[in-house]
């Protein structure tokens, strides 16, 4: 049998309500029950006590004296309303509440708000049952007028809300939001471009208790991303995800709050996009930030900007995209990125102005100089940068100097390789034992993320997770914000010069070479992508690079005159070193 427990219990858990079902008699018959209390509080003068009272008869729970409300006011159910003390609501308000409404302190409710908690099935074949979720709002919140709350929507203390705005998503503490769809239009506090830290407790309905989310804009982003670059796949085969896999891990991240999900054009084959637009439909598509990119690491895509965007919406079931990328800004493509007659920037910026992008920005594999370059050219409207970034290549890819670049446009950062490709997921024993005397309940791959749990202006880290253990981890990482102290730092970064020291020549940039070289070869830099691609075993930097480098400056040009080692104050065997790169490239 339905009791008042049992039902607020199902619908509290974010439960279904199938249409004819027992439950949805109760809901019924408790909406009779509210009717037969607000005709007698809608049609009969009351003073504030007797309403007081009433308010109390029905909710089911004794209201604050300092409660103030200026009838009509209706509701359905009103056994799932909970309000704070020294609340107001103004005459004419709707609270639909069975999927739970909560109201903190002093809060102030204009005339005609309606708090919406119940959504229809959106499959057809189910639209007559109820999807419930939570309205919650916190402390000294203002509502206009007229302005619609939506289900599952959180309002942060302070903020306000303009007469006549429809809310379909979170609002952040001490902002104005105002439209349809609502945005912020002001902030209350000073401004801020760069991310801050709000940790989120239970309040959001089916988010995780405990992950970290961050600030961005008007939005909250889970501080995990998903990135859908390496899904569990079927016999090794990069293109062949496993769908099954890949959805219930979505499904997964999305229970324990993750809401940012990273694909692009070019993951696995092509399909990424496919298997993640079909692992998020099922998902409401304001419960997640889904982020692709244009694919200009292939120059052949560059005049196809307008098709291939079309196409990205349509394999991942989505209208518009919440973050959109420049893809790779590297050597090979910048000068394509920025020729105007491509068009790829006008068109993007178009796509934003339209809706269909919500924000745009950048990743980025190329040098310190190629970002600058970009940034020169596109600085103002990049929202976001994803940089490869991670304690190993703090100094090793300057990825030190590409944040505090980044940090001068004030432009938050998105971290991609986290781990390195799994190479900072383990590490030498005797470096192990260096970490765990610091801190011995942290496992190694945690190091490297609350490495960047110390860097100011990372908002987002995404991770490329390949089974269900990896992401669990990942998450459970994620709910903790615990940022190294210097000594703590200090460790880390020794001990990450120590791992590019065993392996890479000890070039200082001094250029000391350069003048000594008959080919004209730009040394350092040479070295620099050798250093990168023997550290890497591989991969794909060097040789992208080495692609934007005329054929008679790569290695292979290197005459093996030795004069450039003759003036080396490292003693670096350059000729050898080319040689072997040449090699190892193939070109
Ligand atoms: S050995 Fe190679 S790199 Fe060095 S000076 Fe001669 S040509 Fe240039
Ligand atoms: S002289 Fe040696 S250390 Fe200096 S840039 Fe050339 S290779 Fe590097």
């Amino acid at each position: 049998m339905v009791t008042l427990e049992t039902f607020l219990n199902h619908l509290n858990q974010g439960l279904p309500v199938a249409a004819g079902s027992e439950l949805q008699q109760f809901m019924t018959e408790l909406s009779n029950e509210a009717r037969k209390i607000t005709i007698e509080l809608n049609t009969v003068w009351h003073d504030p006590k007797e309403i007081c009272e009433l308010f109390s008869q029905l909710t089911g729970t004794r209201v604050d004296d300092s409660f103030r409300l200026f009838p009509p006011f209706y509701t359905d159910c009103g056994k799932n309303i909970h309000v704070g003390k020294n609340v107001f609501i103004n005459a004419g308000c709707q609270f639909q509440d069975q999927g739970g409404i909560t109201i903190g302190d002093d809060t102030l409710i204009g005339h005609n708000v309606v708090l919406a908690t119940l959504n229809h099935h959106f499959d057809p074949e189910k639209r007559g049952d109820l999807i419930p979720a939570p309205v919650t709002i916190g402390n000294k919140v203002w509502i206009g007028a007229n302005a619609t709350i939506l289900p599952g929507v959180t309002i942060g203390d302070h903020s306000i809300i303009a007469a006549g705005a429809v809310v379909t998503k979170d609002v952040p503490k001490d902002v104005i939001v105002g439209g349809v769809p609502a945005k912020v239009i002001k902030h209350l506090e000073k401004p801020e471009k760069t991310s801050k830290i709000e940790k989120e407790r239970d309040n959001t309905g089916k988010r995780g208790k405990h992950m970290i989310y961050k600030e961005y804009q008007d939005l909250k982003l889970s501080a995990l991303g998903m990135g859908a670059m390496r899904l569990p796949v079927i016999d090794g085969d990069d293109a062949r995800i496993d769908e099954a896999a890949a959805c219930q891990m979505v499904d997964y991240a999305m229970e324990h709050g993750v809401n940012y999900y990273d694909t692009a054009w070019g993951y696995h084959n092509g399909n990424s996009e496919l298997v993640m637009g079909k692992a998020l439909a099922k998902h409401p598509r304001e419960s997640f930030y889904l982020a692709d990119k244009f694919p200009g690491y292939d120059l052949s895509n560059m005049d196809k900007v307008e098709k291939i965007f079309e196409k990205q919406l349509e394999k991942c079931q989505v209208s518009y995209f919440d973050f959109y990328l420049f893809h790779n800004v590297c050597e090979m493509n910048i000068d394509a990125y920025l020729d105007e007659k491509y068009g790829i920037h006008e068109y993007l910026m178009k796509q934003k102005k339209a809706g269909r992008i919500r924000h745009l920005g950048f990743s980025a594999h190329g040098s310190y100089d190629v970002i600058k370059r970009f940034l020169e050219a596109y600085g103002k409207d990049m929202e976001f940068c994803q940089i490869q970034l991670n304690y190993l290549d703090w100094s090793f890819q300057d990825a030190k100097a590409k944040v505090e670049l980044l940090q001068e446009y004030k432009i938050p950062v998105w971290v991609m390789e986290p781990l390195r490709g799994g190479s900072l997921a383990k590490l030498s024993e005797e470096d192990t034992a260096r970490l765990k005397q610091l801190r011995p309940e942290e496992s190694v791959p945690a190091w490297a993320f609350r490495f960047l749990q110390s860097i100011s202006g990372v908002t987002v880290t995404l991770s490329g997770m390949s089974n269900f253990e990896q992401l669990q981890q990942n998450i459970h990482t994620f709910e903790t914000d615990a940022p190294l102290n210097d000594t703590e730092m200090k460790e880390l970064l020794e001990i990450a010069d120590g791992m590019v020291r065993k392996i890479v020549l000890p070039c200082t940039a001094c250029h000391y070479c350069v003048s000594h070289c008959p080919q004209g070869l730009d040394i350092p830099n040479l070295i620099s992508l050798y250093n990168e691609h023997c550290f890497t075993k591989g991969g794909f930097i060097a040789p992208m690079a080495m692609s934007a480098i005329p054929e008679e400056k790569r290695p292979s040009a290197c005459i093996g005159c030795r004069s450039c080692e003759a003036v080396c104050p490292q003693q670096i065997k350059i000729s050898e070193a080319m040689a072997d790169f040449a090699e190892k490239l193939g070109m």
